[in-house]
């Protein structure tokens, strides 16, 4: 930059000037080259950081799609076939356009879930009505066009994956109908026969796509839950419904194609609905750590102690407090005290039954919910989660901007149980954080149990 400047003020001033102002934004265009370039280069590619058994999962299920869409070039098209795939095309992108703002949270909200994806709906369009080949091309229109204005952010390699299973699922739901009844393929089977073979061929088209997906997600973060991973049943309906669209589509099409234009504006609208289960989870959980948020937990806390007074079943309850957070917030900051949050709460996660209920209560306390864990069990519980938490070891970046990992990490235990220690919420975490405090004069990163 600095030779460039010195050559334009030796050379003609006016053409020097508009050099000047061109120069930065071409740099910075050069540096977007790079930086691209890159993140092209395979040697950089973000799936080589990624567990081998997720690379081997990847690579599999891109090759297979590749050899499948090589297998599809094959299959002949007509101006039909072609006019049709531009409606699909055109009727997606508008589609994506459209609702790209609300795509965005989803796709955001969806880390660590499997991200439902409404082009489903086109690319089910496809298999049913056109030829493999372009139905394949549609996969790959449609998923550049999300990568390119959605989902920039996300790995390559991820979006590659994801448009990879839908190949396949596309190939699993052909293979369905041909199996069953040949002429469903063009959306024209009518009778049971024609409704079972769309049924399975959909379902097909599901477990294939979703199935994928999950194990992916599954084998890349160790730990997590398979409900967790598959993400709300709210999210799996809207998946059946966009596949459900998409046989609309397909028999639309064959008959009154302009029609589609109608089914477009219901499927705008319909789209704003996606939202409310990513709306209801971030009012119900804390944005930091995922846990629940103190008033979800209390909710769900409230109906529990419920239960347990009617039912007679004892509720267990772990009042949770990191030891010295202060000191480690003050000593590597509180980014390096942000991670061993998020570290505790993992961990919390992974102890925890399905059906028991970890929150944050706020800074660095957590509170557990352990329906049917009565007095004798409870203190177990609690020394175990003591004692993982103990064991943690917590890479972090410290204030001098050295990675190390933080261990020492530990945690002061209050429980106790209802109703026996108590017959109201507030009351119980009373008597919970009463022993807590017990802990903490004991010296700290122990459990007590209350009454004490
Ligand atoms: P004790 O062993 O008695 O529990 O001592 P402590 O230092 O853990 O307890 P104290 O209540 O004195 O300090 C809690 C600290 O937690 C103070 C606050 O700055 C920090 N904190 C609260 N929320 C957050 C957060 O979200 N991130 C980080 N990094 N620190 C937080
Ligand atoms: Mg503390
Ligand atoms: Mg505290």
């Amino acid at each position: 930059m600095n030779q460039r400047l010195r050559w334009i003020t030796l050379s003609d001033n006016s053409y020097g000037e508009c050099i000047v102002s061109v120069a930065p934004t071409a740099r910075a265009g050069e540096a977007q080259f790079v930086t691209l370039r890159r993140r092209l280069s395979p040697g950089r590619w973000p799936l080589w950081s990624q567990p081998g058994r997720v690379v081997a999962l990847v690579l599999l299920v891109d090759t297979l799609a590749v050899l499948l869409a090589a297998l599809a070039l094959r299959t002949p098209t007509t101006p039909k076939d072609a006019l049709g795939f531009a409606v699909l095309a055109v009727g997606a992108i508008l589609h994506l356009e459209a609702a790209r703002g609300i795509e965005r949270l989803r796709e955001v909200a969806s880390e660590g879930v499997a991200y439902v994806n409404l082009k489903a709906m086109w690319n089910f369009a496809a298999v049913l009505l056109l030829p493999p080949a372009l139905a394949v091309a549609l996969v790959a229109v449609t998923y550049t066009h999300c990568w390119v204005r959605v989902t920039r952010r996300t790995p390559l390699y991820r979006k590659a994956f994801s448009a990879a299973t839908i190949v396949l699922a596309g190939a699993a739901a052909l293979l369905v109908l041909a199996a069953i009844d040949p002429p469903t393929r063009l959306g024209l089977a009518e009778g049971p026969v024609g409704l079972l073979a769309m049924l399975l061929a959909a379902t097909a088209f599901w477990l294939v796509n979703h199935g994928l997906v999950v194990g992916a997600i599954l084998l890349s973060r160790p730990g997590t839950r398979i409900r967790t991973a598959i993400g709300e049943p709210s999210d799996q309906l809207v998946l059946a419904g966009s596949i459900g669209l998409g046989v609309a589509i397909a028999s639309l099409m064959n008959s009154e194609s302009w029609l589609v234009v109608v089914l477009m504006v219901s499927v705008l609208a319909l789209h704003r609905a996606v939202l409310v289960p990513q709306f209801r989870n971030a009012a119900r959980h804390d944005p930091k750590t995922g846990l629940a948020n103190s008033v979800f937990w209390h909710e769900m806390a409230g109906k529990e102690l419920e239960r347990s007074r009617r039912t007679g079943v004892p509720l267990g309850i772990l009042m949770i407090d990191i030891d010295h957070f202060k000191t480690l917030n003050d000593g590597h900051g509180h980014l390096a005290g942000d991670e061993v949050l998020k570290a505790v709460a993992r961990e919390l996660q992974q102890q925890m039954r399905p059906y028991d209920l970890a929150g944050r209560f706020g800074g660095e306390e957590f509170v557990l919910l352990l329906p049917g864990v009565g007095a004798g069990e409870v203190g177990h519980v609690a020394e175990r989660i003591r004692a993982r938490i103990s064991g943690l070891a917590v890479p972090v970046l410290g204030l001098d901007g050295k990675a190390s990992q933080l261990d020492h990490i530990t945690v002061s235990v209050g429980a106790a149980v209802g109703p026996a220690d108590a017959e109201e919420l507030d009351r119980l975490l009373l008597a919970a954080d009463t022993a807590l405090l017990h802990a903490k004069e004991a010296g700290r990163n122990q459990v007590v149990l209350a009454p004490c």
